[in-house]
């Protein structure tokens, strides 16, 4: 099967260099290692395909990057724990490390990986940012772990649905408004009781009232690029692609 592994050169590096410490990379779903309907290169354990194939998948990651430990894979549930790195309750929607060769790491399929890091290159973490996380604040919890006395953070936003792409109902734009009026402009109308939801700019504004202003994005739409990242929404049943940050020595 090694033929059908994919190679890291055929992932997204991020040009986002927070600290020559940081390293930071996003798998995509080139290969033919995982069969429909996960087709290409699935990370994710939860969406209905053989564990023991992507368990496989997951020592490929950890191989083609070639860190001392293996990352830390969470079991995602939309809310807003984090843990550090190693954590022996996995169930979480961040992770993050103080430590070299500790690749933090989140799944995602349309909703926003989030990574941030210390600008003294001292600290990372990965976030996994859907609505509802992002809502109920994840990435305020993931900074507070990250800079606990407000040190300087920088921020890269991964691959996620983007706004032509993500219609939601009138409860979701009305639950951010209560949040914050100011979300009001992260929303265009889409027909009677439908939005279309920018959550690359929800997640700006909410580092921005965090005082982060060191951001940068991909600007990739899982959903319109269809040949390189699962999207939930387009696709259903799919697979997952990882987004990772870890420290180098
Ligand atoms: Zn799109």
């Amino acid at each position: 099967m090694a033929m059908a592994l994919p190679d890291r050169k055929n992932w997204l590096t991020p040009d986002w260099r927070p600290h020559p410490r940081v390293r930071a990379l996003v798998t995509n779903r080139h290969g033919k290692f995982s069969p429909p309907p996960w087709h290409g290169f699935n990370l994710g354990s939860n969406c209905g395909d053989d564990l023991e194939r992507v368990a496989q998948a997951r020592a490929h990651v950890h191989r083609q990057i070639g860190s001392e430990k293996p990352p830390h894979w969470l079991i995602q549930i939309h809310g807003v724990r984090v843990v550090r790195f190693g954590d022996a309750d996995r169930r979480a929607d961040g992770a993050y490390t103080s430590r070299s060769g500790e690749p933090c790491v989140v799944l995602t399929a349309d909703c926003l990986p989030v990574l941030m890091a210390r600008q003294d290159g001292s600290a990372v973490g990965a976030f996994h940012a859907g609505w509802r996380g992002l809502l109920d604040g994840i990435i305020e919890q993931g900074a507070g772990q990250l800079a606990p006395a407000g040190e300087p953070l920088s921020v890269w936003l991964g691959p996620a649905i983007c706004q032509r792409c993500y219609q939601v109902g009138d409860e979701v734009r009305a639950a951010f408004l209560n949040h914050d009026p100011a979300a009001a402009t992260q929303f265009l109308a889409d027909g009677p009781g439908h939005w279309r939801m920018d959550l690359f700019g929800l997640a700006r504004q909410r580092l921005q009232a965090a005082g982060i202003t060191e951001v940068q994005s991909g600007d990739l739409c899982t959903h319109c690029l269809q040949n390189d990242y699962y999207s939930y929404r387009r696709d259903g049943q799919t697979g997952r692609f990882a987004t990772l940050i870890w420290l180098k020595d």
